[in-house]
């Protein structure tokens, strides 16, 4: 059976003392030895985060990660910078770097591939648009961006990542998918990488959903089979992430 990995997104929010005071606010509260649990946090928050999180079982990512090496490439931060700062996971892919900074597939492909040289996990984000789902072409749209995506990734790589299906118009805006329809898309996900790789490559990869997710809503969608965690936006900067983590208790 796959693991549970329950994620936070924090997004552009907390500075490096409120980021602390986050941490130890949800300390007490994040306790749940059957789920693995991940901070996304901004990049000048990380060192800060990785210190105050020793100790738990929580584990640190990144929001973005650059396609290069290193060198001039003023304001990008590399995969070695943050494998050295301590951090495990990378978001790769959000509609909102898709969207508002113009990241295209092959870009984000060529990012996937650099945090796996790292040695950093990756959180892939997929989703459609409201106009996408009502003219009935979301499966064929993420099968679309999975694929390319994921060009040159071994089996033996999928089968560690992170894939997050995050429809965009539920992305913060209180409207969550049914479950039913996050667990349609999450199955067509992996249906997909069955396709692309093997079956044994698709049981073992973890799919999230995401898109306000929260304490009352998690832990019907979490009872789905395809439903491996959640990427969790706003309710990660509260108490309620507590609530998400320890759905099943
Ligand atoms: P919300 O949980 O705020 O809807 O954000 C979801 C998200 O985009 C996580 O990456």
């Amino acid at each position: 059976a796959r693991r549970k990995i329950i994620a936070g997104n924090w997004k552009m929010n907390k500075t490096p003392s409120e980021a602390k005071e986050l941490v130890e606010l949800l300390k007490p509260l994040v306790n749940n030895p059957d789920v693995d649990v991940v901070y996304c946090v901004p990049a000048v928050d990380i060192t800060t985060v990785v210190e105050a999180v020793k100790g738990t079982n929580v584990a640190v990512g990144a929001e973005n990660i650059s396609d290069q090496d290193k060198g001039a490439y003023t304001g990008e931060i590399s995969g070695d910078m943050l494998v050295d700062a301590g951090v495990k996971y990378v978001i790769i892919g959000h509609s909102e770097r898709r969207g508002y900074y113009s990241e295209d597939d092959a870009f984000l492909n060529r990012k996937v591939k650099k945090a796996f040289e790292k040695g950093l996990t990756p959180i892939l984000c997929c989703g459609e648009s409201l106009e996408q789902r009502e003219t009935g072409v979301t499966m064929d749209w993420i099968r679309l961006q999975i694929k390319s995506d994921l060009q040159g990734v071994t089996a033996e790589q999928a089968k560690t990542m992170v894939i997050a299906y995050e429809p965009i118009w539920a992305i913060g805006t209180g409207k969550t998918a049914t479950a039913d329809q996050a667990e349609e898309v999450c199955k067509g996900i992996r249906d997909t990488i069955a396709e692309i790789y093997d079956t044994d490559t698709a049981e073992k990869i973890r799919i999230q959903y995401g898109g306000s997710m929260n304490a009352g809503n998690c832990k019907e969608l979490l009872a789905k089979p395809d439903i491996d965690g959640g990427l969790i936006g706003g309710a990660s900067l509260k108490a309620d992430f507590g609530q998400i983590v320890n759905y099943n208790k």
